[in-house]
């Protein structure tokens, strides 16, 4: 008898898509599509929909997945997590974007179905997705901010934060999230300074061709965002567990959750 390997269909946008359904229905909260992308629609959830728009007394999450395609893991953990968190996510308002590049995903690819980085469009209204998340997310005013990601050149667990405290959240997130996968313990990742894990952005990177969505956030005025980074060449269950913990860690030392 053949042994087969444990299969994941991290590539199979549509059941994932099934998955997020069969939850908000069971839940009594609604995905919706809000924009399409080549021949794929691409999946919303507020889960506080036909309410009124958060103030600044309310929390209000934001977390995406999928950004770009050939990073696998973030959004079955976003999927794991709101599976395990049915209660949170309706005790508070998340703005919730499942897989924001539907064509990467499937074709495991960094870049959409035309070959462009969405994460250097998120300034450019042009952009029709962008067009319309921003008309999704503008409207709210979000605590906290969750941007999802994969390195393939990573050799651990690291994040980028924007905070407009001058304390940081970052490590104490990290020191959990290392119980499954270690910290990239680089000084330098890619062109930025790295302590433990943690790029503290206090401004914008030189030579950058367009923003990426953690920072267009916080100039939207989101007060941390955190773009979390798991190393894709690492066990792909590990690297869900881990994009799982983010979410949870974020939550709680961030805003108490
Ligand atoms: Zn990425």
């Amino acid at each position: 008898m053949p042994v087969f390997p444990l299969l994941h269909r991290a590539h199979d946008y549509e059941f994932l898509i099934k998955r997020w359904k069969a939850l908000t229905k069971r839940e009594g909260l609604t995905l919706r599509p809000f924009a399409q992308s080549g021949e794929h629609p691409v999946y919303f959830l507020d889960s506080r929909a036909g309410e009124p728009r958060t103030t600044n007394r309310e929390r209000c999450l934001y977390i995406s997945a999928g950004v770009h395609g050939d990073e696998a893991a973030p959004p079955w953990g976003l999927l794991e997590w709101a599976e395990e968190n049915a209660g949170l996510l309706k005790a508070h308002r998340f703005l919730i974007f499942p897989c924001l590049n539907p064509n990467g995903l499937i074709n495991n690819t960094r870049v959409d179905h035309r070959g462009v980085d969405i994460n250097r469009t998120f300034h450019d209204l042009k952009e029709p997705v962008i067009a319309a998340w921003r008309a999704l997310v503008e409207p709210h005013r979000a605590s906290l901010a969750l941007c999802l990601h994969e390195d393939y050149d990573g050799q651990g667990i690291y994040v980028y934060e924007l905070n407009q405290k001058p304390e940081v959240v970052g490590h104490r997130i990290l020191e959990d999230c290392a119980k499954i996968i270690p910290l990239d313990l680089r000084t330098k990742i890619d062109t930025s300074t790295a302590d433990r894990g943690l790029i503290n952005r206090k401004r914008l990177p030189k030579d950058m061709p367009g923003l990426p969505e953690a920072i267009v956030l916080y100039q939207m005025g989101v007060p941390i965002s955190l773009t979390f980074e798991s190393p894709s060449e690492f066990s792909l269950l590990e690297r869900i567990a881990v994009q799982k913990q983010f979410i949870v860690s974020s939550l709680h030392h961030a805003l108490d959750l």
